[in-house]
C-alpha cells in the first residue's frame, strides 16, 4: 500500500484523499489542529509543519509528500525532503511564497506582470507610488492569501493608512507594492506537471472575487485561441524553470488581448474544484498521479462547469440537490465568518442549460446575486456564439 503524506489537513489535503481513495492510495495529513478537515477522510498527524520531530514521524510513515497549503515554512519541507520525495519541490514551494521573488521571475521569462516595487522602507513607499501611480495595492511579499495583507491605495491620503496597516510588516516579510490593474475579468490555468515532464493543462477557468475571495469559477472560461495558447505557454515556462511536479495554478488578470500573471498557487487550488465533476481527471487525482509518477489523466472538460464557493456556513443541500447537475462538497466545518466551508459544481453539456440550472440553484438558495454574474456572461457567449 502506497502512503501519501500531506502537510497541511484543510479541504484541499480532504479532496485529495477523497480522490486518492480509488487508487488505492492510504494518506497520513500533518495539522496543527486536531479538528482539521482532512481528519475526517485521513489519519491525523498532530503537529506543526517546521516541529522536527513531526516532520521524522511523517516522514517514516509515508512513501512520499505534499502540500494542500503553501505557507508550509519551506525549510520544514526541506527537511523532509531529506527523507522523503517531495513534489512539488521545496525551491518551487519557496518561490511562491514570495510575491517579489516570483513575479521577478514571471518577467524574466517574458511573461507580463503588473508593475511593481520592492518596498522596505516608508521613503521606498512615497517613491514607488509616485512611478506606479494611483490607484496601488501595498502588499505583504509572504504569508498573504484570499486578499488577506493587501491594502489598495486610492489617493494621497490612503498612503499613510497603508503604511499604518502594513509597514510593520516590511522588515519581517516584506512588502511590494503593484499597479492597479483595471482587469476586465480574472482568469487561471490549473496545470499539471508529472515526474518525466509531461504537462497537461486543464481548460482556462474564469474566476470572480467577491472582497478578495473566490466567488465563482465558470469552465471553460470563453478565450480565443490565442488566449488559450499564451496562458498555457506561461504556465508550461513557469512549470519547467522550477521543475515543478504536481498541480498548480497560474492567476491571471484580462485586459483586452493581455494576460498579466498575478500568482502562482503551488498546489491544487480552489478554481480547479471544478474539474472534479467537469473533467475526465480532477486536479486532485492527477496531483496524486503527478507526485506518484503515474501517467497523468486527460484533462479535457466534460461540458461546461461552474463552480460556487461557500463561505461561512453551508446552505441547504436539500434545496441544492432538487437542482439537476448539482454536485455538492461539504467540507466537514465548523461555521465561521468568511470561512470557506464548501462549493458546488453544477455541469451541463452546454451554456444554456448551465445558465438555467445555476438560475434555478441561485433561487433555490437564495443566492441569486452570486450566480447573476455567471448566467449574464453564459447568455454574451451563447449570444456570441
Ligand atoms: P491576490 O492575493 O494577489 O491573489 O489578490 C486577491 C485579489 O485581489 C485578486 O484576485 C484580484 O481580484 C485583486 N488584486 C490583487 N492584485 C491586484 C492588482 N495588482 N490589480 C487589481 N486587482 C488586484
Amino acid at each position: 500500500m502506497t502512503t501519501v503524506g500531506i502537510l497541511g489537513g484543510g479541504q484541499l489535503a480532504r479532496m485529495l484523499a477523497l480522490a486518492g481513495h480509488p487508487l488505492g492510495l492510504d494518506f497520513l495529513v500533518l495539522d496543527g489542529a486536531a479538528d482539521a478537515c482532512a481528519g475526517q477522510c485521513a489519519p491525523l498527524l498532530l503537529g506543526d509543519y517546521d516541529d522536527p520531530a513531526a516532520l521524522a514521524d511523517l516522514a517514516a510513515r509515508v512513501d512520499v509528500a505534499t502540500f494542500d497549503f503553501e505557507n508550509v515554512p519551506a525549510d520544514g519541507a526541506r527537511r523532509l525532503a531529506a527523507d522523503v520525495p517531495v513534489f512539488p519541490n521545496p525551491d518551487a514551494l519557496a518561490l511562491s511564497q514570495d510575491r517579489l521573488a516570483e513575479k521577478t521571475l514571471f518577467r524574466e521569462l517574458g511573461i507580463p506582470v503588473p508593475d511593481f516595487a520592492d518596498i522596505v522602507t516608508r521613503a521606498d513607499l512615497d517613491a514607488a507610488v509616485a512611478r506606479l501611480g494611483m490607484p496601488c495595492i501595498l502588499k505583504t511579499r509572504r504569508l498573504g492569501y484570499d486578499g488577506k495583507g493587501q491594502f489598495r491605495i486610492r489617493e494621497t491620503a490612503d498612503i499613510d493608512a497603508a503604511w499604518d496597516a502594513l509597514g510593520a510588516q516590511a522588515q519581517a516579510t516584506g512588502l511590494i507594492l503593484e499597479g492597479f490593474v483595471a482587469f476586465e475579468r480574472e482568469l487561471s490555468v490549473v496545470a499539471v506537471r508529472g515526474r518525466d515532464g509531461t504537462f497537461r493543462s486543464w481548460p482556462l477557468t474564469e474566476n470572480r472575487h467577491v472582497d478578495g475571495v473566490l466567488s465563482t469559477s465558470l469552465a471553460p472560461a470563453a478565450a480565443d485561441a490565442d488566449t488559450v495558447h499564451t496562458a498555457t505557454a506561461h504556465a508550461r515556462a513557469i512549470a519547467e524553470r522550477l521543475d515543478y511536479v504536481g498541480v498548480f495554478a497560474l492567476e491571471l488578470f484580462c485586459r483586452g488581448d493581455t494576460l498579466l500573471a498575478n500568482e502562482l498557487a503551488p498546489r491544487v487550488h480552489n478554481s480547479g474544484h471544478w474539474t472534479i465533476e467537469g473533467a475526465e481527471t480532477s486536479q486532485f487525482e492527477n496531483h496524486l498521479r503527478a507526485v506518484l509518477g503515474l501517467p497523468l489523466g486527460d484533462t479535457a472538460p466534460r461540458g461546461v462547469s461552474c463552480m460556487l464557493n461557500w463561505l461561512g456556513a453551508m446552505p441547504d443541500a436539500t434545496a441544492a440537490l432538487a437542482v439537476p447537475g448539482v454536485h455538492w462538497h461539504d467540507y466537514g466545518k465548523q461555521p465561521r465568518e468568511g470561512r470557506k466551508v464548501g462549493h458546488a459544481t453544477v455541469r451541463a453539456d452546454d451554456a444554456q442549460t448551465l445558465a438555467q440550472r445555476l438560475t434555478e440553484l441561485g433561487e433555490a438558495l437564495g443566492r441569486q446575486s452570486q450566480v447573476a454574474p455567471v448566467v449574464a456572461r453564459l447568455g454574451a457567449s451563447t449570444t456570441a456564439g
